[in-house]
This record gives C-alpha cells, sequence and structure tokens, in this order.
C-alpha cells in the first residue's frame, strides 16, 4: 500500500464541512473589508523567499522545500503567501493602479517541520496583504478583519497580542543593547538561541523554551529604544482598536520571525491548542516591496492557518449552518430505473441535490440508503409509477407520503421540500 507523506493530511469527506465554512466566513468578512482574492502559484525560484524571509529565519534555514527544476532553476513549495503576493503586485506594476491594492488568498503552504497536533508539512492558510497605505487606520482594518472573522466563527479564548518593532534604525540601536545581555546570559540559553544571539536576536525574544523566557524577561525592551515617529504610529494604531472595541494586550517580546515586518506586529493565540498556540499572525512590512526590488510601498497583512481554526470551530457553529436538503430517488424495475435517471436530472437541473444508489435493487434497500445518506426525501418510481405517469414523494422524516405528476415534477416537487 502507498501511504500518504509523514505530516501531509487528506481531508476525508466528513472534515470537509468545517474547512468550507471556514472559506465562507473568510471570504465573506474580507468582502466586507473591501479585499480582492488574488491567486498566486504554489511554487517559486528559490531566491524570491530567501530574499523576502530572511536568511536567518526558521522557514529559509530549515524549512523549505527546494528543488531543482530540469534546467538546475531552484524551485520552493511556497512557505507563506506574502513573497508571492508581493512578487505578483510588483511584477503587474499594481502600484500604478489608483485605488487601494488589497489581497487576500487561500490555500496550502509547505515547510518541513516536526509533524504533531496542529503542525503539519502541508498546512492552510487565509492570509490578506493591503499595499499602499501608511496610516494606522490600514493596521486597524487588517486586524478587526481577522478579529471579526475568527468571532464569527465563534472561537473562543482568544487573545489579540500586539507590538510595536519600530522602524530599521530603531532596532539597529536595540539590537547591540539585547545582544549585550544575551551575552551575560549565554550559558543559559537553549542551543538554538545561542546561535540566535548571533544570527537573528530578537528571535530570541519569542523562544518558547522556559529557560530562554525566564532569561527574556528582564531583557531590555525594544519599546524602550523607539524614536517619536513609530511610537505616535503606534498610539495611533492603539487608538483605533480601542475605539472599534477590540481587546488586544500588549506582548513586548512579540517579534515574529520574518525579518520584514516594522511597526505594527500582532498575533491571535488560543488558550485551548495546546503548544502550537498561535492561530494566526501578521504585521506592517513597508520595507518589502523595496528589498524585491519594486516601488516603495507601506503595507500591513495577515495569515491565519486553517488546521488550527478547524481545530477550535466549535461543533454548534458547524450544526447551525442550513444543511441543503437533499432528495433520493428510489427508482427499480426495468422501466423504473432508467426514468429514475432522468428524474435525478431533472432535479438537479431545477437547483435541487438529488442522488440515488445504483446498486440497491429493491425499495426497501433504497429506502436504507436514503437514511444513511440523509436525504430529507425520497421519490419513489417503480414500472408501475411509469405506467401511471405518478411517482410517490416519502418525507424520510415524518413518513408522510403524497403523489405527484412524474411529467412535471421538478416543478411540483418545490413547494414541499421543506423538513419538518
Ligand atoms: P508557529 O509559531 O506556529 O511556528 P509561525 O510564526 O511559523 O507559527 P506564521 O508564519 O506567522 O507562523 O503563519 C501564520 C499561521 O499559520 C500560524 O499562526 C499558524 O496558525 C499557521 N501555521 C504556521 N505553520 C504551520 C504548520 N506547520 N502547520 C499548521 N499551521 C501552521
Ligand atoms: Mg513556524
Amino acid at each position: 500500500m502507498i501511504k500518504g507523506i509523514k505530516g501531509v493530511k487528506d481531508l476525508l469527506p466528513e472534515e470537509t464541512p468545517r474547512w468550507r465554512l471556514i472559506e465562507e466566513a473568510a471570504r465573506r468578512w474580507a468582502d466586507r473589508y473591501g479585499f480582492h482574492e488574488i491567486r498566486i502559484p504554489i511554487f517559486e525560484v528559490t531566491t524570491l523567499f530567501a530574499r523576502s524571509i530572511g536568511a536567518s529565519t526558521d522557514i529559509v534555514e530549515k524549512e523549505m522545500y527546494t528543488f531543482q527544476d530540469r534546467d538546475g532553476t531552484s524551485l520552493t513549495l511556497r512557505p507563506e503567501g506574502t513573497a508571492g503576493t508581493v512578487r505578483a503586485y510588483i511584477e503587474h506594476n499594481r502600484a500604478a493602479v489608483p485605488v487601494p491594492q488589497k489581497y487576500f488568498y487561500f490555500g496550502p503552504m509547505f515547510r518541513h517541520e516536526r509533524p504533531q497536533a496542529g503542525r503539519l508539512r502541508q498546512f492552510h492558510q487565509f492570509g490578506v496583504e493591503s499595499f499602499g497605505i501608511a496610516d494606522p487606520r490600514a493596521d486597524v482594518e487588517v486586524i478587526a478583519l481577522l478579529w471579526r472573522f475568527l468571532n464569527d466563527l465563534g472561537l473562543q479564548g482568544l487573545t489579540l497580542e500586539i507590538n510595536n518593532l519600530g522602524c530599521p534604525a530603531d532596532r539597529d540601536v536595540y539590537r547591540p543593547r539585547l545582544v549585550t545581555y544575551l551575552q551575560q546570559h549565554e550559558p543559559h540559553l537553549c542551543t538554538n538561541c545561542q546561535r540566535r544571539v548571533e544570527t537573528n536576536p530578537l528571535r530570541v525574544l519569542d523562544c518558547k523554551v522556559p529557560e530562554c523566557r525566564i532569561i527574556t524577561e528582564k531583557a531590555p525592551r525594544l519599546a524602550d529604544s523607539l524614536s517619536e515617529t513609530p511610537r505616535t504610529y503606534f498610539a495611533g494604531v492603539l487608538r483605533g482598536l480601542d475605539l472599534i472595541h477590540i481587546p488586544y494586550s500588549l506582548n513586548h517580546r512579540l517579534v515574529r520571525g520574518l525579518d520584514y515586518y516594522n511597526l505594527t506586529t500582532f498575533e491571535v493565540t488560543a488558550t485551548n491548542l495546546g503548544a502550537q498556540n498561535a492561530v494566526g499572525a501578521g504585521g506592517r512590512y513597508d520595507g518589502l516591496v523595496d528589498t524585491l526590488s519594486g516601488p516603495p510601498t507601506p503595507a500591513v497583512g495577515f495569515a491565519v492557518g486553517f488546521e488550527r481554526i478547524a481545530m477550535l470551530l466549535p461543533e454548534s457553529v458547524l450544526h447551525a449552518s442550513p444543511v441543503q436538503v437533499i432528495v433520493y430517488v428510489a427508482a427499480f424495475g426495468d422501466e423504473g430505473s432508467i426514468a429514475g435517471l432522468s428524474v435525478l436530472e431533472k432535479l438537479r437541473a431545477s437547483g435541487i441535490a438529488a442522488v440515488s444508489d445504483f446498486r440497491a435493487s429493491t425499495l426497501k434497500a433504497h429506502l436504507r440508503q436514503a437514511d444513511r445518506l440523509g436525504c430529507g426525501f425520497t421519490v419513489i418510481l417503480g414500472d408501475d409509477e411509469v405506467h401511471t405517469g405518478t411517482v410517490i414523494l416519502r418525507n424520510m422524516v415524518t413518513k408522510g407520503q403524497s403523489d405527484l405528476p412524474l411529467s412535471s415534477l421538478s416543478v411540483a416537487i418545490q413547494p414541499l421540500l421543506t423538513t419538518s
């Protein structure tokens, strides 16, 4: 037997309604905030990710699925959606379009990580990117979209954490101060962080290892190295969130794994997710378009993980969604069977979901399958019914039956299709 790849999951039909619900909510909220869908490729040239995400990040250091194309070009399966979206923005000269460029995307992402609950090698994200607006209201809008979407799905125990990363110059001031402090405590840091002190010291701040957390609790804070402009900007973001009643907590250790963030950075965590407690995260990345040789363009966005949302989705939300009535066609006998085929087609053509199990040859077998398939109604059609031109409609819940004309079935059935 050939098995699927470790950390790459199948979503069986029992699970897909959950995913559809999440997708529909995501689209609904993206629409309301004026974001438009973009579909970007699953793979790109490796340098796109190396240059945008940053060489000394977990993703680029050890998590990318990279392979050689037949001509030797190095390609990579996308580990996130921002890099591809920015590449498309630049390539199609979207900076020249005179209205705000606000995009959203869905789809699989690929990272070579150790698979565990809520951490996969192929996982799925919903993300948004808002280009061209250097205004705290754009940050507020993106955060609000994320927050409203997650709350609309009924997720419990969510916390929005937010921090100000300042501008690159602020971090240049801060970094040596942090490094000096970390070097004093280096023997007590985890081996990963001992290396990060040299390569990416800010990342030590959000290491999850308890020993590292104890040390970083007392570390100098980036907030104390920030210049006036970023402070004012961030105050504007917080004021906006207060105004529209989005609760947040300040987390001075939130630095995020990717290099391209500045100013606002945020993360939504959930109390009941265990170790992988981040549902989604994002922030402002004003330097990225420029880094990828595009025109200087301020931008802000987020990405959320579908798998983690699906784990948090309450059953009540799933069952509250309206179920489509499905009609089962129980057709048997020589003439009945063939007439059943055209009944199925006519029902479907008039917008009604209709199914049958062609293996069943008796009425009893058909009715059992109709129940198993959760069909609200069954159309009963044997040779006799073909001759009289009348079929029987059976309500599978009340067991009530009525006669309907075969010739105009799909019209006659419409007003009767309510489950009671
Ligand atoms: P984590 O702290 O979980 O490693 P991250 O900082 O690497 O997250 P981002 O790159 O910000 O994550 O991705 C945004 C969201 O995508 C995460 O909050 C999470 O919900 C989801 N996500 C990231 N990596 C995975 C993965 N390997 N499997 C499942 N979901 C993931
Ligand atoms: Mg990660």
